[in-house]
Parts: structure tokens; C-alpha cells; sequence
């Protein structure tokens, strides 16, 4: 299968050995569809062709806007089941969280078909009328990872669209085919110019963030990108969102229903093969329940049955790419030498970037499983015996996107989830996320917010239009 990327309305790129990326299905390590090796000139195109659409769209009236947002939605409802396949050959994840991601954006896309920008008056009085208005801002480029292909591309494309912004993705170089493809079913209605996309082999998101005509970068992906992202784009004073690491620690208190308290903690860190930004990234357990809280999680690894998401009773996918694997891969072994390893490890024998889920016991803080993001099934559990350490001990990650804390008493686990340095802190949940939900992370998780007004607001920019009487 080969897959044209759309540059102004038109479906580019041509297949050959030199002009085409291979795309390799994570379950089999064999190449499952081709895309357009983006080039430098292809992102100006795509520029040139968003700043030209841009005047027209952002004149569209808001509900015609909001009718072709509605339409897309149509359009992943009509064809979920063709298109969660594709996913799960291209990102590995199983059939049924393909389906689940198909949902959720045309859910989130509903909800954004309902919103607007809404300015308000300033002052009104004898002497001025000062009137505050939310104007868009121009070319948005939207850089995308590769966990969620489909979703995370739409959180931008969505208020993006509705704000009257034209918009440029740069998708994963390891995901951008099932995209690539609701861009094509789409092209019919979504006017010339306003939505484009470039593939690329990881080279061509400079191009993108230095772009004197892009007016602002919605990026999500790691920590490391998003610092060189804010540097390229200084140049010209963009606008940013950056959506990036966490490394998320649940606090288990020592009054919990702990096999209940497992599952969710278990469900929270592994969906996704642990490729979640929002994942549980670190369990702190109180020593009172450590033993049978990492017993418990252990048997709940055993039962994950790990196999290429298309086959029926695949409960975990592979990791998506080979540079994941390789990360995950050091990250198990260095586990092995600084804690105990309770289930789980590297599926031998097979093709596939398979791992089976990995509970890790007896680690503390300082060892890498414990400090650093794995983005992958690997799950360490430190013990703790002060509840007043604990918060002092999450809070020193530089990282601060999400935390969950878990008690009986929802009260004190409330006091103590107001001192986690974190954009989110769920108390007795996790990983609970939706349109309407600021998503926003403290520290180097990130910079400015996603979702609910103040994320859709960020589409936008101020203008005064102050009238003296
Ligand atoms: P990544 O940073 O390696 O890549 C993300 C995107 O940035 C890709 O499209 C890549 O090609 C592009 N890119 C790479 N170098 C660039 C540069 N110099 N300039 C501009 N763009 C560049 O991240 P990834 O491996 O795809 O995703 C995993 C990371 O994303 C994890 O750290 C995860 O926590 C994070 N993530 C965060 C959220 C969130 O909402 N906070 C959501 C999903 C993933």
C-alpha cells in the first residue's frame, strides 16, 4: 500500500525506492505500506498552501467551520472498523484500543464542533468602547508522536479548524499512514489548504518550527523535542503548546482495597504497552501493603496475553517502533541489576517488538527504571513509610504531567494530591482525560494547555478594538 500525502488539496508523492519511506508493522517487523519522504520543499508548499487558504477559511462562518469538523467525525464513524486495522498494522496496538481511538476522536471532534472563541467587552461607557476579540492566528504546524497516530493529531486539527486556523501535521515518522488516509477520505470537503501533511523520516520538524510564515507549533511528544522546538522557534516568536513527558508516580496509601487498588494501577500503567504520556510511570506503595500490592500486580502480568493486536485475544500489542524497543530492552536489564523483577521480559523467538509486562519490585529512587520515562510495559514499585517523604520524593522529578493517589479516605488523599507538583492528580482513578479537561503539565511536562477553553483558547489571539466615542 502506498499512501500520498495532501499538499493543498492534492494528493502527492510518488512510490519508488528513493522517494518513499517504508512503514514496518511492529507485530511481524515487515514493511506494511509506503508514504512520501517529505522534503524541505514540500513543507513550504504545504505553508504556502495553509497561509493561502487561511484568509477564506478564517472568514467561513463558524458554523460551516463547524460543519466540516462535524463531517470528519462523520467520516471516522463510517469507516472506524477499515481504519482501526490499518492502526493497529502501523502502530501495533490490539484491534479493540484501535477501535477505542476511533471513538474518542470523533468524540473529542463532536465536542470541538460545538465550541467558538468567544471575545467579551471590555469596558463600554461614555468616553470608549474597548472590545476584547479571539482572532486566529494564522498557519498552525501540529508534530505529532506515534502513541496515539490518530487522536493526538485530531486534538489539534480540531480547535485548530474551529478557531479559523489553516494547519500543517507532521506526523510520526513511524505512524503517519491511517492520518494519512482519513486526509484523503476527507479531501472532498475540507477546502483546499486547510489541512495538509508531510511525512518525514524525523528531519523535518526544523523546517516546520523555524518557518517564518507558521504562526504557531501545537507539539506533542518528548521532553528532549520540545526544548529544541522552543529554540527554533524563538526566531520568530511562535506561539507554542508543548505537550510533553511525565514520568506519573501513584501514591498507594496503606488503608486501600488493594487487589481492587491493582487492577486500576495495573490498567493505568499498561494500556498501550505503557505508551501513554499519561501512564502510570511509578508506583509508591506504602510498606504496610508493598508486598501484596506487587504480588498482585505481578499476577495481573501473567494474565496479559501479549500477540499482534489483529489476532483475537491480544490483550498487548508490541512496541511500536525498534528505537522503543531498544530503550525498553536497557531499561529491563539495568531493572534486573538494581531491583528484583517479578514477571514479564522480552518475548524471545518470535519477530516482533514483543514484551511481555514487567513488574519490578525492591527499587528506590536514583535507579533509571525509577527516574526516567520508559513509555513501555516496565512498572517499578518503590516502598515508602512516610506519607510526608513521599510527596517530597514524587515532587523531585523534573517531570510533572500527571499523578494518582490512592486511599480510602478520599479526603487526606485529596490534601495530599494538592502538594503533587503535577498538572493532574487523581485521587482513587487515573489516566482520566477528556475535551473538556484542561491537559497541562508542571515543570518540563510541558508549556501552556490542551483541551477545555484555555487549551482551545490558545488557538486564538487577544485583539483590542478600543472605539472612542
Ligand atoms: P519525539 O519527541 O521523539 O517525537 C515527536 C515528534 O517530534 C515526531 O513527529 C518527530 O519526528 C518530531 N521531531 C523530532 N525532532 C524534532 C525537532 N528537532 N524539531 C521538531 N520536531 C521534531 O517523541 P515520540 O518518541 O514520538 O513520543 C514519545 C514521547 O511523547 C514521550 O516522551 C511521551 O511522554 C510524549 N507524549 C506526550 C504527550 C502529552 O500529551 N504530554 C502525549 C503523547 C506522547
Amino acid at each position: 500500500m502506498f499512501q500520498k500525502m495532501l499538499i493543498g488539496g492534492k494528493l502527492v508523492g510518488k512510490d519508488s525506492a528513493k522517494t518513499s519511506i517504508k512503514i514496518i508493522n511492529p507485530a511481524n517487523e515487515k514493511v506494511f505500506a509506503r508514504v512520501p519522504k517529505g522534503t524541505v520543499k514540500d513543507i513550504d508548499k504545504a505553508v504556502k498552501a495553509a497561509k493561502k487558504a487561511f484568509p477564506a477559511w478564517a472568514d467561513t462562518p463558524l458554523a460551516k467551520r463547524q460543519a466540516i469538523v462535524s463531517k470528519i467525525a462523520d467520516v471516522l464513524a463510517a469507516n472506524a472498523e477499515m481504519l482501526a486495522r490499518m492502526m493497529t498494522k502501523e502502530q501495533g496496538k490490539p484491534l479493540a484500543e484501535s477501535m477505542g481511538e476511533m471513538g474518542w476522536t470523533e468524540g473529542y471532534l463532536r465536542h470541538y464542533a460545538t465550541l467558538e472563541a468567544k471575545g467579551r467587552m471590555v469596558q463600554d461607557d461614555d468616553a470608549l468602547q474597548i472590545e476584547m476579540r479571539r482572532v486566529p492566528l494564522g498557519v498552525v504546524a501540529g508534530i505529532c508522536p506515534w502513541n496515539f497516530p490518530v487522536l493526538v493529531p485530531f486534538w489539534k486539527i480540531g480547535p485548530a479548524l474551529i478557531t479559523g486556523n489553516t494547519i500543517v501535521i507532521k506526523p510520526s515518522p513511524t505512524t503517519p499512514v491511517t492520518l494519512m488516509k482519513i486526509f484523503e477520505l476527507c479531501n472532498d470537503f475540507v477546502p483546499a489548504g486547510v489541512i495538509n501533511i508531510v511525512p518525514d523520516e524525523n528531519d523535518l520538524g526544523k523546517a516546520l518550527t523555524s518557518h517564518p510564515d507558521v504562526a504557531k507549533v501545537s507539539f506533542t511528544g518528548s521532553t528532549e523535542t520540545g526544548k529544541k522546538i522552543m529554540a527554533s522557534s524563538a526566531g520568530t516568536v511562535k506561539r507554542l503548546t508543548l505537550e510533553l513527558g511525565g514520568n506519573d508516580p501513584a501514591i498507594v496509601l496503606p488503608d486501600v482495597d488493594v487487589k481492587k487498588t491493582a487492577e486500576q494501577i495495573f490498567g493505568g500503567a499498561f494500556m498501550n504497552a505503557g505508551q501513554v504520556c499519561m501512564a502510570v510511570k511509578r508506583v509508591y506503595a506504602h510498606k504496610n501493603i508493598y508486598d501484596e500490592l506487587c504480588n498482585e500486580l505481578a499476577k495481573l502480568a501473567e494474565a496479559v496475553v501479549v500477540d499482534d493486536g489483529l489476532r483475537q485475544g491480544a490483550t498487548m500489542g508490541p512496541i511500536q517502533n525498534k528505537a522503543q524497543y531498544k530503550k525498553v530492552k536497557a531499561l529491563i536489564k539495568s531493572s534486573k541489576k538494581d531491583g528484583k523483577v517479578l514477571s514479564g521480559g522480552v518475548v524471545k523467538g518470535r519477530k516482533g517488538y514483543f514484551v511481555k509486562p514487567v513488574i519490578v519490585r525492591d527499587v528506590k529512587d536514583g535507579n533509571d527504571i525509577v527516574d526516567k520515562e520508559q513509555f513501555g510495559p516496565i512498572l517499578p514499585v518503590v516502598k515508602f513509610s512516610s506519607t510526608k517523604d513521599v510527596t517530597r520524593q514524587v515532587n523531585k522529578s523534573a517531570y510533572g504531567l500527571g499523578a494518582s493517589v490512592w486511599s480510602k479516605d478520599a479526603a487526606k488523599a485529596t490534601r495530599i494530591a494538592g502538594k503533587i507538583e503535577s498538572g493532574t492528580v487523581w485521587v482513587n482513578h487515573c489516566v482520566h482525560i477528556g475535551p473538556h479537561i484542561p491537559m497541562a503539565g508542571f515543570k518540563s511536562s510541558g508549556l501552556g494547555v490542551e483541551q477545555s477553553t484555555e487549551g482551545f483558547e490558545e488557538y486564538t489571539q487577544i485583539q483590542v478594538l478600543s472605539v472612542a466615542k
